[in-house]
């Protein structure tokens, strides 16, 4: 079985995919974390991403579908994926159904975690705030780039509702109810 989590930054995709991931035994592919691990390997990638990720901005869709591209070709992908974070353009879309059908795979679900939208920016703050009283905060948690973060979500990600709506395989839980009531809502969909 392969998903998308698909929401705004603030969802809660991260804490649902980790959960999913472990529940089904499926890898949770998150783009977000291999970018960030390729800055801490002082990778190539990491060196031509970190700015673009520090100043809230999108990564090129070519560079991020090659990487989702390579893990997928790893065993463990196999079994199923959960992907949260990819896609986040409609060309990153349109990619993902191409490169599935390369690999004789199928897009199972999307599964949109829909949260209000005056809550998101309060969300973001109150996760990096936690974030920086832990010592892990991100180079991407200060206010402007929160800002920009939600400004990208609005421009290029959410055209990808009417996308996946007009296939047939979006489904959405309300993001504004606890952590466990997001994760039964989305065991009922699973089945
Ligand atoms: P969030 O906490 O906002 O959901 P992520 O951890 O998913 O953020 O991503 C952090 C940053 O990494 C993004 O702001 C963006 O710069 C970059 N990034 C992650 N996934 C993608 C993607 N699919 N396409 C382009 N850039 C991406």
């Amino acid at each position: 079985m392969n998903i998308v989590l698909f929401g705004a930054p603030g969802a809660g995709k991260g804490a649902q995919a980790e959960r999913i991931s472990s529940m089904y035994g499926m890898v949770h592919l998150s783009t977000g974390e291999m970018l960030r691990s390729a800055i801490t390997s002082g990778s190539d990638l990491g060196a031509s991403a970190k700015e673009t990720i520090d100043q809230g901005n999108l990564v090129p869709d070519d560079v991020i579908v090659k990487i989702v591209d390579a893990r997928m070709d790893e065993g463990d992908c196999g079994e199923g994926v959960i992907l949260d974070g990819f896609p986040r353009t409609v060309a990153q879309a349109k990619a993902l159904d191409d490169m599935l059908a390369g690999k004789g795979l199928a897009l199972d679900h999307v599964i949109e975690i829909k949260v209000d939208e005056d809550a998101l920016f309060a969300r973001i703050e109150k996760r990096a705030l936690e974030r920086r009283r832990t010592g892990t905060a991100r180079s991407d948690d200060n206010a402007d780039t929160l800002r920009k973060r939600l400004a990208v979500y609005h421009e290029n990600t959410a055209p990808l509702l009417p996308y996946y709506l007009e296939k047939g395989v979006l489904r959405s839980v309300d993001g504004m109810r606890s952590i466990e009531d997001v994760a039964t809502q989305i065991d009922n969909l699973l089945g």
